[in-house]
Formats: C-alpha cells, structure tokens, sequence
C-alpha cells in the first residue's frame, strides 16, 4: 500500500489568527529578478502552489518594477476561489524609484498594490527593507498610517522587513504591543547564516509572527547559483558553490537540504520561497512532505555544515549605516 503523503502544514502566525503554510510563496522571481519569466510559467506556478497545498504568496511594488504584484494577481485570480482561501502579503515603501516611507506614500501604495493584485484587501502590508529609511519615521509615521489602513479595511495586519536583525528590536522597542504583528527577515535561517534563531525567543514575548524569507540565501543554495546582483562575498559565494557541488556528487540536492533546514523550526510560521516554476513549486513542497515523513537528512547535513563552517554567519551590509 502507497504511504499517505502528509498534507504541508499549517502553522499559527504570531496572534494574528492566520494559519500559513509553512512553505510560503515568494513572488520576486514572478517580477523576473532572477531571469525572465512567463504569465503562463507564473499562472501554473502560483496554480501548483494552491493545489499542493501553500496557502501564502508574499509581493512588493519593488519586484520587477510592479511586475510582480500584476503576475501574482493574474495567478490568484485564475484561481477562481473564495478570497479567504489564500493570504497574501505586499509591501510599501521601497520602490523602483527608490525609498519612501511617508504616510502620503504608503496610504497611497495601498491603493495602487490592490489595483495590480486585483484584490480588495491584503492579509499583510509591510514596510519594506525599513533600515533604508528613518526608522524614527517608520516608528512615529509609517506605522500609525498604516494602522489607518487596518481601520479603513484595506489590510489586516501590519509589518516590517529587512535585513538587520536590530532594526526589528529597535521599532518592536518603540510601538505599543499588537501594533506591529509581524516581521519578515531573510537571508538569517538557512544553513550558512542561522542568526535570527536568537530573536526568536524575543518575538515570542511579543506575539509577533515570524516569517523568515529566502532560505537558499537568494540562490547561493541552489545547483544553478546566484544571480550576478546577489551581494555576497566572494568566499561566502565560493564556499556554497563548494556546497552545492557536495551535494551533487552525494546524489543529493541542496536546495531540499536547506528547505528542510529551515522548515525544521517551528517558531518560524513560514519559509518564504521564491518560485518561478511548477517544477520548483514541486520539489520546495516535496522537501517539507519528506521532512514530515523521513526527518532531516543529518548525515549530509552536518557534511555541508563543516564546508560552510569558515563562512557561518556571514552576512553583508544593507541600508544606511547606523552607528
Ligand atoms: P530564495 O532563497 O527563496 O531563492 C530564490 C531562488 O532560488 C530563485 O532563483 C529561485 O528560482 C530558486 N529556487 C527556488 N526553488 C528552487 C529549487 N527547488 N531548486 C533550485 N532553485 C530553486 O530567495 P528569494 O526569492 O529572494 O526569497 C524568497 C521570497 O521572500 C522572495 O520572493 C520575497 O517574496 C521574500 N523576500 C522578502 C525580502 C524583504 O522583504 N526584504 C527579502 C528577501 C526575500
């Protein structure tokens, strides 16, 4: 008799009641950042992960130029289900003009972000990559505007992105609790770089949800490798290639290892993934399907643990330079 393959899990997000599927879908490469793509790959892609199971698709006016909030609207729409079915995350504040997080801004983004998508609310706004703004503003302005949102109905929660991790505790410090409901990082839990794992404790305390975004640290854990704007050192770079290789010459694939590397901590409620093809959508949910099943392969594991060991906790510098 056929195993029964386990169906992707939901978990809880912080105390917003929303139950996301621990394998997000990242919508970037759906704008083309990491090569072109088409409305047919990004329709079946987005098609692929509602019928395996993701419930969660993430965007932001920045992708591509507003590319991808147009194609991951087109995909959701040819969906044809009820809204309350999928959760969907944009962004404001980061555009390909540059930074604003003023409230004229982001009230206005809302506006233009539902427009693209094709929808009358979002699940999740938020202000994207804010160690490129004031995070003063972000905390006395952007915030109260977008609580305006919360009330007018157009979103349902709010948040905050980026890459350094004290820039979280910095704004998380200075609203009142339940103000900002989730936080999404990236880059800070896969195998080479794990360092969000120790604010976990701390957003707990605050009942904010976690989303922790690109756990193949933007490509440098895939077979194929990283795009040419991916903004890491030359021996951080190296070192994953050097992985990677590992892994192939092992019969074993990267990219599944450090899905499942990330996947295994259950206080991250979703592992945001981007995805440009069936293909992926497949082999990123199968990574958690198996992971249900088998476990963690810790033999292999533990081999590209001690490759990365050199380079661990390597991260590169983002936004304005505070001392
Ligand atoms: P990622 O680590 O998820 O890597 C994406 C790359 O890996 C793409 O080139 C993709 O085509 C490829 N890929 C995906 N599945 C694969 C597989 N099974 N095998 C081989 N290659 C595979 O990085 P990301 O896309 O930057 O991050 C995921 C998502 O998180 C983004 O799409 C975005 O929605 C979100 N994000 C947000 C922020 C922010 O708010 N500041 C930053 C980074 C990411």
């Amino acid at each position: 008799m056929a195993m029964a393959v386990p169906k992707l899990e939901l978990r809880a997000l912080g105390n917003t009641g929303l139950k996301l599927s621990s394998v997000g879908f990242g919508a970037s490469p759906l704008g083309s950042v990491f090569g072109p793509v088409s409305e047919s790959d990004a329709v079946a892609s987005v098609r692929e992960a509602f019928r395996l199971g993701i419930n969660f698709f993430d965007t932001s006016p920045y992708y591509g130029g507003t590319l991808s909030e147009k194609m991951l609207g087109k995909g959701l729409k040819a969906l044809g289900v009820p809204r309350n079915e999928y959760i969907v995350s944009t962004k404001c504040g980061r555009y390909l003009e540059g930074f604003d997080f003023s409230a004229e801004r982001v009230t206005k983004s809302i506006d233009e972000s539902l427009e693209r998508l094709q929808l009358d609310y979002v699940d999740i706004f938020q202000c994207h990559d804010i160690e490129f703004g004031s995070l003063d503003q972000i905390v006395n302005e952007t915030i109260p505007a977008l609580q305006k949102l919360k009330e007018a109905g157009k979103i349902r929660f709010i948040g905050i992105t980026g890459l350094p991790l004290d820039i979280f505790t910095y704004v998380l410090d200075r609203v009142p609790p339940g103000t900002v409901d989730v936080i999404l990082s990236y880059c800070h839990y896969s195998i080479n770089d794990s360092t969000l794992e120790d604010l976990l404790p701390y957003l707990k305390t605050k009942g904010v949800g976690v989303i922790s975004a690109s756990p193949l640290s933007m490509g440098l854990l895939t077979e194929f490798g990283p795009p040419e704007w991916h903004p890491a050192s030359p021996e951080l770079k190296s070192a994953c290639q050097a992985a990677a290789v590992y892994c192939k010459e092992k019969g074993k694939n990267i990219s599944k290892l450090a899905m499942q590397y990330s996947l295994s901590n259950k206080n991250i409620s979703s592992v945001l993934v981007g995805m440009n093809s069936v293909k992926q959508v497949e082999e990123n949910v199968a990574a958690a399907t198996e992971l249900a099943l088998f476990g963690k392969d810790q033999a292999t594991l533990a081999e590209v643990e001690a490759i990365l060991k050199p380079v661990k906790n390597q991260t590169w510098s983002s936004g304005i330079q505070r001392s």
